[in-house]
């Protein structure tokens, strides 16, 4: 990819630590899968060469990765335990620390954009389901009806996931069936750093249950100098572990590598709870961490010297 001149300018993402074994999917949906995370990084990408900030890169990639059924956001999010879908996401500024966030909602079709939306406004921080409809409506973002955010596949897994929860066996599920994400991070070339994640949740969620995706410090997190963090994982935990702040405090407290802090967070303190747990995570510099604990993490980067990098398993 062209690198402009200037300061390093980075993007990196994740489609959800919820990854099918390599052998459930034919090889061709796992190319089209890495394929809308090219489109995504590019775009992101194409702005911030443009010179763009790091927040519009954010929500442009993660708008992508929303409209595409391989993900569970937007387009192709779970259905929870009443086969509706209630949807989060949530952006942040590292330059100045605003954030916006939008939970259960359920008729924007692209909530990052609302969270984004909310940003702006920047009355409130979050908004909560009919109200974040409403919002979104109210600034002109298109409405979609519940049946454009529903695949077979998320049908499937919502047959499947009930049937689990009258044997009485969910723990067995894979990763997969139950849940999923998508998430950006981003620094520009003026230095500063954002992240986005939008999510579903997980599969037969009750209903109104509300993950760690739109809550600030939970699964995303953003300040310049230090880094910017985007979560996918049973979110219940992250929001016990305040996993995406949780790292930026090691970072900046203890002067440990966003690499480090990340591994930390997953491994010690994530991944004893037995949960699926990643995330990616960028620092001042544009180095890009991507630590899960799951068979596979949709996952991509451009690096500050250009070079495209998109994987599925390990
Ligand atoms: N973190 C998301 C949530 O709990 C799900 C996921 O990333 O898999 O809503």
């Amino acid at each position: 990819m062209r690198q402009p001149a200037g300061r390093p300018i980075a993007i990196a993402l994740h489609g959800g630590c919820g990854v099918m074994s390599r052998n459930d999917l034919p090889a061709a949906d796992w190319a089209l899968a890495e394929e809308v995370m090219r489109t995504a990084l590019r775009r992101g990408w194409d702005l911030l060469a443009e010179g763009a900030a790091a927040v519009d890169a954010v929500e442009a990639a993660v708008v992508v990765l929303e409209d595409s059924p391989h993900f569970n956001a937007g387009h192709g999010a779970a259905l929870n335990r009443e086969g509706v879908h209630e949807l989060d996401a949530a952006i942040m500024d590292g330059s100045t620390g605003a954030a916006g966030a939008v939970c259960s909602a359920r008729t924007i079709r692209n909530p990052v954009q609302a969270a984004r939306a909310v940003l702006r406004h920047g009355e409130a921080l979050l908004l909560a389901g009919s109200a974040a409809d409403r919002f979104a409506a109210s600034v002109g973002l298109p409405p979609a009806p519940q049946e454009y955010f529903t695949t077979e596949r998320r049908l499937a897994a919502l047959r499947t996931m009930q049937a689990r929860r009258s044997a009485g066996t969910q723990a067995t599920a894979s990763e997969q069936e139950k849940h999923g994400t998508v998430g950006a991070v981003a620094l520009d070339s003026a230095g500063h750093l954002a992240a986005a994640t939008s999510t579903g949740g997980y599969t037969d969620k009750p209903a109104g249950r509300v993950g760690d995706s739109p809550l600030i410090g939970a699964g995303t997190f953003a300040r310049d100098g230090v880094c910017a963090v985007s979560c996918t994982g049973a979110g219940e935990f992250f929001i016990r572990h305040v996993a995406a702040y949780g790292i930026a405090a090691r970072v900046q407290h203890l002067g440990e590598t966003v690499a480090v802090a990340a591994q930390y967070m997953i491994e010690t303190e994530l991944s004893p709870h037995r949960i699926g747990a990643g995330l990616v995570a960028l620092d001042a510099q544009g180095q890009v961490s991507a630590p899960f604990n799951t068979e596979g993490m949709f996952r991509g980067w451009i690096t500050p010297d250009g070079t495209i990098f998109t994987a599925t398993h390990r």
